[in-house]
């Protein structure tokens, strides 16, 4: 699937000092240090085209394109692959409710999260994959699976059977009541009779009336979801020969820890013997008002509204990244007004021939991105700059400095 066009990144003057990037893994539940390597791996998972792009999402991507920034910066190479999941049962549901084609849904959502991704200056992936068009990595998924005896059929669907990973649970870290609560929440089927264990995932689902359905070996019918992931950042990423892990990284927001994340993971484990990412990384909810952003809630606030009513698409890049990416968090009028302020601000102090001293600051800003993405530290590190700066401070560099914040943060003023 085409993905959106290659973002311009400034380079950066080679005397300054990459750390390597160190990130929150939630399957060790500690910050873990990126070993420096040529080339790395990155899986970010896509949306389902029928929201797009609220403000969760465009946390999420935001958060991943610091971390492509930052190890682009460092001189490394980053293979970056998204699916999108342009087939699923809420796809068809919201189709459905709505009266419209699920397709013409699919085409008109995902040309929006390509606008949006555009217009807030993410760096695209270099493979966006649709399940549709992955279905032949899928089957040959499930065959690889089926030889490792980890799959069954019931009635004419499969499912895989979570156990023949020994390590199922070990990315998410819950009890079994709590795993089978969630994945019933998050679009599984617990209660199904016929299943071996309630956690088992469906791989392939075989025609139902009235729902779109493609041939493949295992009959007429659609992929599953985790298996999609798996099946397409297997393919796509090209995994080194001799790594313990396939994959870097693993990226999502902390709704897909369980089961997306850990399901993917437990069948890339069994179709190759190797564990799937050395990191696991999980971006924080964005809430409103006090509540969860949601869509039962009906309170999704979404990137293309706010730009249509005027927002400088650079203050909701702000908005979003002035607080650390992997907690939960509020979206509000206040921390838009505040980014703007701050957005105002620093354009007017970028654009004066003289400004504080600027070395020292785009170093500051290069560690605290290193420590966990810490960009709470990096907006203080920028106000203390522009107050300085305010107060006629001079030896800076406003290109360099310009040429920073949009190689390191996206900020294109
Ligand atoms: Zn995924």
């Amino acid at each position: 699937m085409k993905s959106w066009p290659e973002v311009y990144i400034p380079t950066i003057d080679s005397k300054y000092v990459f750390s390597e990037l160190s990130l929150f893994n939630s399957a060790s539940k500690s910050i873990q240090v990126l070993p420096r390597k040529d080339v790395y791996r990155m899986y970010v998972c896509g949306i389902t085209p029928y929201d797009s792009t609220h403000l969760g999402h465009a946390a999420t991507y935001l958060t991943f394109d610091l971390v492509n920034r930052y190890l682009r910066a460092m001189g490394s190479q980053v293979l970056y692959v998204q699916n999108i999941t342009d087939i699923d049962d809420p796809l068809l549901e919201r189709a459905n409710r709505d009266g419209v084609d699920w397709q013409d849904l699919a085409h008109s959502q995902i040309d929006l999260f390509r606008s949006d991704m555009t217009t807030l200056h993410v760096i695209p992936p270099a493979q966006y994959i649709g399940a549709v068009e992955a279905i032949p990595l899928v089957t040959n998924k499930i065959e690889e699976l089926k030889a490792a005896g980890a799959i069954y059929g019931v009635d004419d669907d499969l499912y895989f059977r979570v156990h023949s990973d020994t390590d199922f649970g070990s990315r998410s870290h819950l009890g079994k009541e709590e795993s089978l609560k969630i994945f019933a929440e998050r679009g599984g089927d617990p209660a199904r009779a016929g299943k071996e264990d309630p956690l088992d995932s469906l791989v392939w689902l075989a025609q139902r009336p009235n729902e779109p359905a493609w041939p493949s070996i295992h009959g007429q019918g659609r992929p599953g979801w985790h298996i999609e992931c798996c099946a397409i950042a297997l393919n796509y990423l090209q995994p080194e020969v001799n790594s313990d892990f396939l994959i870097d990284i693993q990226g999502g927001g902390n709704d897909l820890i369980f089961p997306h994340h850990e399901m993917s993971a437990a069948q890339a484990r069994v179709s190759t013997g190797r564990n799937f990412a050395q990191l696991y990384v999980h971006t924080g909810m964005i809430g409103l008002n006090g509540q969860k952003m949601s869509k039962s809630l009906g309170n999704l606030v979404f990137v293309s509204t706010l730009v249509n009513s005027g927002v400088n698409p650079m203050t909701i890049r702000c908005a979003l990244m002035m607080h650390g990416y992997a907690t939960d968090r509020m979206w509000s009028n206040d921390l838009l007004r505040d980014a703007q302020v701050f957005l105002d601000s620093l354009t007017l102090q970028l654009s004066q021939s003289q400004c504080a001293p600027t070395s020292d600051l785009i170093q500051d800003i290069i560690q605290a991105l290193s420590s966990n993405l810490d960009t709470q530290t990096v907006f203080a590190l920028l106000q203390t700059w522009i107050d300085k700066s305010s107060q006629g401070s001079e030896g800076g560099n406003p290109g360099e400095l310009s040429r920073a914040l949009d190689a390191l943060l996206g900020i294109a003023l």
